[in-house]
């Protein structure tokens, strides 16, 4: 295969791919250079490109998915208590008779069958550090708003970011046992905000609750299933998986910990993995109830033991197929990185037009 095949079958442009195999160590000099086998797998999986699926598009199978849900909203208006309260109704939280361990994410299950995954890291800081690293690992923003305290300037913010990224809004008015709630007022300000709301012809579901009293959480729930049925999600089950970390951590015993979740295909126990540029064979995987699984399907919320080093909330998770590539592809990586922070503090140190100078 050359470069210009490549770049076909991956829909990349030529540029793109002579950096990664630069990265990975691959001298090219044309277009047109050969490329082994081995080389082009390691760059379509960098891609992000299901290799086997380059030959033959049959036999995978697209199910529907959970929605993934972030909270977001103005500090103080219960982001925090309305995602404790929704854990208390979560899987694990029955499971294991309250006690869940804190994995960045756990998932709700109704009694339908269906599920959600919320991720359990509120506010604008770590849902804008997920989308500049590229990982489009929320489908859903649940925006909190006090119902005693309406509109406010983070509130807007999150609005914001939730358009930019292209991702909808169910809207969750809190504190609404408070004596003086208005939710009716909220409702006025978020629509004067330019947020279409059902109740005003748009398709913006409002629901009232109060994290503190419990209340209302079912129907916070029916709506983010209602909401995340008209998106139709549905993700590749068969297959090598992608990934992301919503979370990391080191562990005296068990070494580094990253939580992950799957966007597409499935993630085995043994696979050797590239972690933004760590890499490491998965030695476990447990979910947040702390069960050793020997696999996770998309939007399923799992630890994963094994890494050589700490990744960083946003990274993917590629499978590749061999200790080797492993190293090679985090190498490459690494090197990357370290070449991007030199670009950037010679910019810093040299900026290229200096006003006033
Ligand atoms: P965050 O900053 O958005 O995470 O807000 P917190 O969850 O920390 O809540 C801020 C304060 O509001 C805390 O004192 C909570 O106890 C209180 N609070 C949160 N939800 C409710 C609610 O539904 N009703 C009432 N009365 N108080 C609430
Ligand atoms: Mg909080």
């Amino acid at each position: 295969m050359t470069v210009v095949e490549l770049a076909k079958r991956t829909g990349q442009t030529i540029a793109h791919l002579q950096e990664i195999l630069a990265n990975v160590g691959e001298k090219v000099v044309s277009e047109f250079h050969p490329i082994g086998i081995d080389v082009a797998e390691l760059v379509a999986t960098e891609v992000g490109v299901n290799v086997r699926r380059l030959h033959s598009s049959e036999g995978s199978v697209l199910e529907f998915r959970p929605p993934v849900v972030t909270v977001m909203g103005h500090v103080d208006h219960g982001k925090t208590s309305l995602l404790d309260a929704l854990r208390q109704t979560s899987v694990a939280a029955k499971e294991a008779g309250g006690i869940t361990q804190h994995l960045g994410a756990f998932v709700v299950a109704m009694p339908s069958g269906a599920s959600i995954t919320f991720l359990d890291t509120p506010g604008h800081a770590a849902f804008s550090a997920m989308r500049a690293r590229g990982a489009a690992v929320t489908d859903i923003v649940v925006l909190v708003v006090a119902a005693d305290d309406g509109v406010m300037p983070q509130t807007l913010e999150a609005m914001r970011h939730a358009k930019e990224a292209n991702v909808p809004i169910v809207v969750a008015i809190n504190k609404c046992d408070k004596p003086g709630a208005d939710p009716e007022r909220v409702k006025i300000q978020l629509g004067s905000e330019g947020l279409p709301l059902e109740e005003m012809g748009g398709d913006v579901q409002v629901v009232q609750v109060s994290a503190l009293k419990g209340t209302g959480l079912d129907r916070l729930e029916e709506a983010l299933l209602l909401q995340a049925e008209m998106m139709e999600l549905k993700a590749r089950i068969d297959g090598p998986a992608q990934a992301y970390v919503v979370e990391a951590r080191l562990d005296r015993g068990r070494g580094p910990l990253a939580t992950a979740i799957v966007k597409s295909g499935t993630l085995v126990c043994g696979q050797h993995v590239v972690v933004g540029a760590q890499w490491g064979r998965i030695r476990a995987i447990r979910d947040m109830a702390g069960n050793v699984l020997e696999s996770a399907r998309p939007a399923m919320p799992v630890e994963i033991e094994g890494l050589k080093g700490l990744p960083m909330a946003g990274d993917d998770v590629t499978v590749v197929g061999t200790e080797e590539r492993a190293r090679l592809l985090s190498d490459g990586r690494r090197k990357k990185q370290e070449k991007d922070r030199l670009k950037m503090v010679n910019e810093e140190r040299y900026p290229l037009a200096e006003p006033g100078a």
